[in-house]
């Protein structure tokens, strides 16, 4: 027999084969409940009108996993090979919601509440009906009622008339409650479009924006995911790129731009990491991208602050530094960089 040379290669090959050398690298999946949802949280972000925060309710769904193979993906952890049967997914988020309104998260400075949103996220695309059925559409419309948002997360390639028809249901569940509005979590992942590619993303560019635009035409807002030091790419491009990126998204109608520290863990960047490929990015890379976001006033742009201290060099000045980042999140004010007792020089 054959050996699949293909599969063993340092790097990922190009096109269908991609995904068998990205499946070679992956370990096991977490245990995971049908009946429940794997995670949850109670966060703050920027209320959309400006006015203060945003208690954001984040309901991370048990599903089956997600059809695509993205190179740099650990979401396929938490899922299920097979799909739910339709009612499982109201089960997990009656039970998630009664949990969550028991825990208030810790207040944020003296900022006021201003909304309440619902984040649905479902390690892959909301309006994949192998994921979650379309059935069981209109009782999670009926359980959102009261949000003034409801953020679902979607590949570009599934966007279409099940959007829309989603974004009816949130009004006409609503029943004289607070009618939810539907914001689209879109990875675009970066707009440098080799690296896109070699993501295995399956996308481009022009898929981005031509989602995003459908989206925005109809009423529903746009969300862009941007990783932060994606591989393929050079370091002196990537400072470039995830500028260019976030003009990008602003450009197809974005109206928030979250930035990911791209992390290993999920075999696949391990792998390249190892090779000498790929590395995660300093925390420097992230501020000054977030810097240059706020910089543009275009819209929210937040910084994914989740496992943060693995990209920090430095113990002295990491708390003030995440700290920082977290009030920049809250406040979309840049604020002047933390001076380091160490002298570490990271800010410099
Ligand atoms: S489309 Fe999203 S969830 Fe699916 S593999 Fe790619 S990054 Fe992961
Ligand atoms: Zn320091």
């Amino acid at each position: 027999m054959t050996p699949d040379l293909t599969a063993d290669s340092i790097e990922p090959p190009a096109g269908r084969e991609a995904d068998a050398w990205i499946l070679r690298r992956r370990g096991p999946k977490n245990p995971t409940d049908p009946e429940s949802a794997y995670a949850l949280l109670r966060e703050w972000e920027p209320s959309p009108t400006g006015s203060g925060l945003a208690d954001v309710w984040t309901v991370f769904l048990t599903n089956r996993e997600c059809p695509w193979r993205c190179l740099m993906c650990d979401l396929w952890k938490n899922t299920l090979d097979q799909a739910l049967a339709p009612g499982a997914i109201p089960r997990q988020l009656k039970r998630a919601l009664r949990t969550l309104g028991d825990a208030p998260p810790q207040p944020a400075a003296s900022l006021p509440i201003s909304e309440r949103h619902l984040k649905l996220y479902n390690s892959g695309s909301f309006f994949d009906r192998q994921a979650i059925p379309s059935e069981d559409h209109v009782e999670i419309a009926r359980q959102a009622s009261g949000f003034h948002r409801v953020i679902v997360e979607c590949h570009p390639s599934l966007v279409g008339d099940l959007v829309l028809r989603f974004r009816d249901q949130l009004l006409n569940e609503s029943r004289g409650s607070i009618a939810p509005c539907l914001e689209l979590a879109l990875g675009l992942e970066t707009a440098h479009e080799p690296s896109l590619t070699r993501l295995n993303k399956r996308m481009t560019v022009a898929n981005f924006v031509h989602a995003s635009r459908f989206l925005t035409n109809h009423g529903v807002a746009v969300r862009v995911f941007l990783l932060a030091h994606p591989p393929f790419m050079s370091a002196t491009e990537q400072p470039v790129w995830i500028r260019r990126s976030i003009e990008v998204a602003f450009d197809a109608g974005a109206t928030v731009v979250s930035l990911i520290p791209t992390r290993v863990g999920n075999g696949a960047l391990d792998r390249l990491r190892d090779a000498g490929l790929f590395r995660e990015p300093p925390l420097e890379a992230l501020e000054e991208a977030f810097e240059y976001g706020l910089s543009l006033r275009r819209g929210r742009v937040l910084a994914d602050l989740w496992d943060l201290k693995r990209f920090s060099r430095c113990e002295a000045c990491f708390g003030e530094r995440r700290n920082r980042l977290e009030q920049m999140n809250w406040t979309q004010k840049a604020r002047p960089p933390a001076a380091c007792a160490a002298g570490c020089g990271s800010n410099a």
